[in-house]
């Protein structure tokens, strides 16, 4: 199957580290326009040079609907069109148990989990919707579908993902703007690895069925495959890349 997104633009968040660079880089190679956006300057300008092929740096902070809107209009001001988006930043947050989980920490990880989302989402798909239709993957998680002791936050935006996902995909039909997501296992970035020590790292590993964590590039193939034609009868739904951890 050949995954072509030629004359087709593309924005990721959180593309200048881990999945999202993956995934940039994967519809880049495709033929798609990219967008990186991302938190710091340096980080994503070099992220966007690597990949070479027209791709744009673009810094945005999802928290921020202002940041969010004007990277959309950067899309269609650099390309003519926006008609793809990976709703991908995320952070952890502690590992915390709920009944001592920092307040302000909530709110962190619930403003770029979940409030971020909904931005890319909010802003996106009037632009998709004058570029004739479009597709959207918002990243999810494993932790969208089961719980993981310590990380509440985390898990309670992850499950609101996908309650977001079926809604807009409900909402924007119409549209002819299709919306997914995706549950990722452990996957090694830089998420995974400044988070937890390498004793965690290989329990976790354990625990899918695979018997290791993911790489970056094997959640892009599948994100890949939902923005493109080939999934045209695909929208509403979660799909896992998790190496069999929610099977058992
Ligand atoms: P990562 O390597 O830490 O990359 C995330 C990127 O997002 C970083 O460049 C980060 O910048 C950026 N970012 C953080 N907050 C942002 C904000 N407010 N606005 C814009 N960008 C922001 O993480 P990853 O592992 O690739 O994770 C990507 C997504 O996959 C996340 O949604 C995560 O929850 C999800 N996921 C990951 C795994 C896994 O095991 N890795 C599993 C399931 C799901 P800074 O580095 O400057 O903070």
């Amino acid at each position: 199957m050949d995954i072509r997104f030629d004359a087709k633009t593309a924005i990721v968040t959180g593309a200048a580290s881990g999945i999202g660079l993956a995934i940039a880089q994967q519809l880049a190679a495709s033929g798609a326009r990219v967008v990186l956006a991302d938190l710091e300057h340096d980080k994503t300008k070099a992220a966007a040079d690597a990949i070479g092929h027209g791709a744009f740096a673009f810094v945005a902070d999802v928290t921020k609907p202002d940041a969010v809107a004007a990277l959309v209009a950067f899309a269609q001001e650099k390309t003519g069109a926006l008609n793809l988006m990976v709703n991908n930043a995320g952070i952890g947050g502690p590992i915390t148990p709920l009944g001592a989980y920092e307040i302000a920490a909530w709110h962190k990880v619930i403003d770029v989990n979940l409030n971020g989302v909904f931005y890319g989402l909010r802003y996106a798909i009037p632009a998709m919707k004058a570029a004739g239709g479009g597709a959207i993957v918002n990243i999810s998680s494993i932790l969208g579908s089961v719980g993981f002791a310590g990380a509440g936050a985390y898990v309670a935006t992850k499950h609101a993902l996908l309650g977001l996902t079926k809604t807009a995909a409900l909402d924007h039909a119409v549209d002819g703007v299709r919306v997914n997501a995706v549950g990722p296992g452990f996957i090694h970035t830089p998420l995974v690895d400044q988070g937890l020590d390498a004793a965690a790292q290989t329990a976790l590993a354990a625990q899918h069925a695979l018997g290791r964590m993911g790489q970056a590039d094997e959640v892009a193939a599948l994100v890949c495959f939902l923005l493109s034609d080939h999934a045209s009868f695909i929208t509403g739904s979660y799909h896992l890349v998790d190496g069999g951890y929610t099977a058992q």
